[in-house]
This record gives structure tokens, C-alpha cells and sequence, in this order.
């Protein structure tokens, strides 16, 4: 007996560390696919420079379709439809700021970030709007940053020297997400030749709304040859109408119920 006590009391001991060793430091329970993930998917688009081939293989095709656009006669003057984030100009430093804080997005802190009017440019993006406004294209910049983002917004594309960075050419979100009220509005006096975006609502109504990933899909089936012709997609892996049909457009899940919704939507084998 006497011996068991003392051989069983060091074991316990040490059972007991390890077991609360495991629990507090494990990769494994204390990682957050829906937090951590954006630092993997901000690391691909922060140093794979595959990111860049692919921003670099859309703004090239932009362009081959964009010349292909200028042969054809237009009775009204020609434009661009582009949208802002992930299109051209590069978040993911705010997604890491986040993450690293055990943060996922937040109103507020996205509206300091876009303050500080200091993303990046995709590559490839500014030489294809520069080049798009010398051929007398003018480009609209359709986003969902709000109003009160303006100030922020213009100062970074005028810091890279954006063309048609004003007021005219900016068009903000102020009531609805869905772009097609103003899309249409530019295409009341313009010959709309390519739209581009991250996002699949940028370019047509059919994906507004709350659209579950089957619904997004059977879109994209809808307009397939439109993809690489007068839409150019850009890769965003970092977020975008894709991951909110995860969650069933349900924008008030905790972390932990995001977490349980995307394994429920892997595949394995
Ligand atoms: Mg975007």
C-alpha cells in the first residue's frame, strides 16, 4: 500500500499537467477555423505569388476583352464597372489584424482600416485602369463601402493614382447591398463593356439576396460563358457571399457555431 502511494501519487501528478497542458495549448481545441483560417488564406494571398499570377491572368484577360470591346461600335460612351475590395485593392493586412486579435469582422474596425486609406494595390490592377481610361473608358467604382468610408476610400485610390478617382465615379453603398440599382444607373448613359469583381454579386441580381451555395452555383452554371468574357473574377479566399452561404446568411452565428457549419459543409472521403 505504502508503495502505492508513492508511485502513484507522482503519476497522477504528472497525468494531471499533462492533462491541463493539452487542454490549454492544444492546436487542435484551442484553434478557430473561421478566425485562424483567414491568416492561412491572408498568408496565400500575402506571399503566393500564384495570388499575383491569378490578379495578373484576370487584368490580362480584362484587357484582350476590353480591346475586343473598343472594335465594336457603341452610340454611347464606353465604362468599366469594377468593384473595390479584393478587385484591386488588397485587405488582407485588416484580416490578420483581426485574427491575430482572435477577432473575425468587425463594422468598426473595418471602418478604421478603410481611414487609414492604406491598401495595396492587386497586381496588375492600376496599369489596367490606367490603360482602360487612356482608351477613353471610363471606370465606375461600385462598392459596398459606405458613405461615411468616402473620404478614406477616394484618398487610397488617389494615392496610387487611380483614374476618375471623384466623387462622380465613386459610388458608395447607401441603403441596399445590391449593386443593380446602380449599375443600372451607369448604364443609362454608358455602354457597360466588362464588370469586374470578387464577389458574384458584382456582377448580376441573380446572386443577391441570401443565396445558399447550391443557388450561387446553379448561378454561375446560368452564366457560365459570361465568366472570363465580360465578367473578370478575382480569387478572394478570405471572405466574400461564398462564406455567408456556409452559414446560412445568418450573420449572427458565434465563431464555435461557424466553426461546426463548415465542417458540416467539407467533403471527405
Ligand atoms: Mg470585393
Amino acid at each position: 500500500m505504502r508503495y502505492f502511494v508513492i508511485l502513484a501519487f507522482p503519476l497522477l501528478l504528472l497525468f494531471a499537467c499533462s492533462g491541463s497542458k493539452h487542454s490549454s495549448n492544444s492546436p487542435v481545441s484551442a484553434y478557430n477555423i473561421v478566425i485562424d483560417g483567414k491568416l492561412w488564406s491572408s498568408l496565400f494571398e500575402q506571399k503566393a505569388a500564384e495570388y499575383r499570377a491569378l490578379c495578373l491572368q484576370a487584368y490580362n484577360i480584362a484587357r484582350l476583352r476590353l480591346d475586343e470591346a473598343l472594335l465594336q461600335p457603341s452610340s454611347k460612351p464606353r465604362a468599366i464597372i469594377t468593384d473595390i475590395d479584393e478587385t484591386f485593392l488588397d485587405n488582407s493586412p485588416f484580416s490578420v489584424h483581426q485574427a491575430l486579435q482572435g477577432k473575425d469582422y468587425e463594422v468598426a474596425a473595418w471602418a478604421e482600416w478603410t481611414a487609414k486609406a492604406m491598401a495595396d494595390t492587386l497586381t496588375g490592377a492600376l496599369s489596367f485602369y490606367n490603360y482602360a481610361a487612356s482608351r477613353n473608358v471610363e471606370i465606375f467604382y461600385i462598392t459596398n463601402r459606405r458613405e461615411s468610408e468616402k473620404d478614406g476610400t477616394l484618398q487610397n485610390l488617389r494615392r496610387f493614382h487611380f483614374p476618375l478617382a471623384d466623387e462622380q465615379h465613386l459610388i458608395l453603398r447607401k441603403d441596399v447591398s445590391s449593386k443593380e440599382s446602380r449599375r443600372q444607373q451607369v448604364a443609362a448613359t454608358h455602354e457597360i463593356v466588362l464588370f469586374l469583381g470578387d464577389n458574384l454579386a458584382d456582377f448580376s441580381s441573380l446572386f443577391d439576396g441570401p443565396k445558399t451555395t447550391a443557388e450561387r452555383a446553379a448561378g454561375v452554371q446560368q452564366l457560365s460563358l459570361e465568366f472570363g468574357k465580360r465578367f473578370i473574377v478575382l480569387p478572394n479566399t478570405n471572405y466574400g457571399g461564398w462564406e455567408d452561404a456556409i452559414y446560412g446568411n445568418n450573420f449572427s452565428l458565434t465563431p464555435q457555431q461557424k466553426d461546426s457549419a463548415i465542417k458540416n459543409n467539407l467533403k471527405a472521403y
